[in-house]
């Protein structure tokens, strides 16, 4: 029986176990400082990235070892478009820089793992940065013998309110994938005309007949999308009904002024929130949006650093932070951004792709159970093998994500399945997309 299950039989907590007494003060002393300790001290004794792709994206997984045998932590440094060079930051720098540190000492280990590399707040670093967080308090719920949201001060909710996606060619095909999803329990939904941007709708490619870019660049004009759009959210508005919730991604693809005009269109079918609806260089035009539309804005799925997403809070121009949060470091400034949010009235939406891990998503839902300005969460279906890979992985139901009540994030990773879905040979990187004659479309 180690040292915390012995604590837990005899039903004490530190002091009790260690007989405290106040009468005697050198030796209560002696007792205070071995009792502030706690747990016993646990070093760092590896840290390594383990790659896998069992549901196509590129994740990257990072292990913490420790001293104690047979205790880790798991974390998420997922970044599905340059994944290698996050498995290259953590096992060629932050496996040397935290090897023979404290594990319970996160937030000491978090603020010197950032400026370790002097530079900081990229997306390569923060995501190696995140897998090392995560891990750490994946290892402390486990040493505490609690899930992590019990960390944090408990529950706030039964379980984690979701939106699904919905896409559709035409407005019929949509409507069937909207009311699937109702069906499945979503009471929230996002509705995309195809692909973020209705590409589909923008058919003239001059540039291509130019001799420009290459056959297989994406393209997108804005007024095939802006003119389709309001039509799509009246369509299913009138077709799914004033029930389900009805979400929507800019995916930051036009213009400030045309999403401006955009949003004011779309006040009127009431939508649970626009995403992106500027790309992050253009934070600036906020006050103008916010100032002639109501229409609730999410905002940050690019975001990597505080300055990008601070004053959109304190200014109270976003409603939704939808955060990538490997993306912002882990888990540690998630928290802190959350917490920032809860005083201006923003609630969160983390950002829940498939390009992020189920160690990712179980950290998001465990951050979800215990907020109190939770908003919604982004939601994906894992497949056999990623069950297979990730067990504990959180599962979905009524459209509701449950995380397990297992110790830290409840989630393990099989290494032995893992190696079985190696990366898919195509690089991953984000297709060029672009307007008629050649322009590069933001993303
Ligand atoms: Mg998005």
């Amino acid at each position: 029986m180690n040292r915390r299950n012995a604590l837990k039989g005899l039903g004490m907590g530190a002091f009790g176990a260690l007989g405290f007494n106040a009468s005697a003060p050198d030796a209560c002393a002696d007792q205070v400082q071995n009792a502030s300790k706690g747990l016993e001290p646990l070093k760092i004794t590896k840290v390594r990235a383990i790659t896998t792709s069992p549901m196509s994206a590129r994740l990257v997984i990072i292990k913490v070892e420790t001293s104690e045998p047979g205790l880790y932590g798991l974390g998420c440094g997922t970044y599905n478009q340059r994944p290698l060079t996050v498995v290259t930051a953590v096992n060629e720098y932050l496996d040397e820089f935290a090897r023979g540190r404290d594990v319970d000492d996160i937030e000491d280990m978090w603020q010197n793992a950032y400026t370790s590399s002097y530079w900081r707040n990229g997306p390569v670093l923060n995501n190696a940065l995140s897998g090392l967080d995560m891990a750490l308090w994946d290892i402390k719920g486990k040493r505490a013998n609690m899930p992590v949201y019990q960390l944090l001060g408990g529950r706030s909710r039964f379980a984690v309110d979701c939106y699904s996606h919905a896409s559709g060619r035409d407005f019929k095909e949509l409507e069937d994938s909207v009311k699937s999803k109702i069906e499945e329990g979503y009471r929230h939904v996002r509705i995309q005309l195809g692909g973020y941007g209705s590409t589909h709708l923008s058919t003239e490619p001059h540039y291509k007949k130019g001799g420009f870019g290459l056959d297989s660049d994406g393209h997108m004009d804005s007024l095939p999308y802006l003119r389709a759009t309001p039509k799509m959210f009246e369509h299913i508005r009138s077709t799914c009904g004033e029930a389900i919730e009805l979400l929507h991604d800019v995916h930051e693809r036009i213009e400030p002024i045309e999403a401006i005009g955009l949003l004011k269109e779309l006040e009127q079918f009431r939508p649970f929130f626009i995403e992106d609806p500027l790309a992050p260089e253009q934070n600036g035009y906020f006050k103008n949006l916010r100032a002639q539309t109501s229409v609730p804005i999410a905002m940050g799925e690019l975001f990597n650093n505080p300055h990008e997403w601070v004053d959109l809070i304190t200014d109270r121009l976003i409603d939704f932070i939808r955060v990538h949060i490997t993306q912002v470091g882990g888990f540690t400034p998630a928290r802190k951004l959350a917490t920032l949010g809860e005083w201006f009235g923003v609630r969160t939406a983390w950002h829940g792709p498939g390009d992020l891990s189920p160690v990712g998503h179980a950290a998001n839902a465990h951050l979800d159970m215990n907020i109190h300005n939770f908003g919604i969460q982004e939601s994906v279906h894992f497949n056999e093998a990623m069950r297979e890979v990730f067990p504990g992985a959180p599962n979905m139901k009524n459209g509701y994500m449950h995380v397990n009540d297992a110790p830290g994030f409840g989630i393990d990773i099989n290494e032995k399945a893992a190696a079985k879905y190696p990366y898919p040979d195509h690089p991953g990187y984000w297709t060029p997309v672009r307007r008629r004659d050649g322009t590069a479309v933001r993303p």
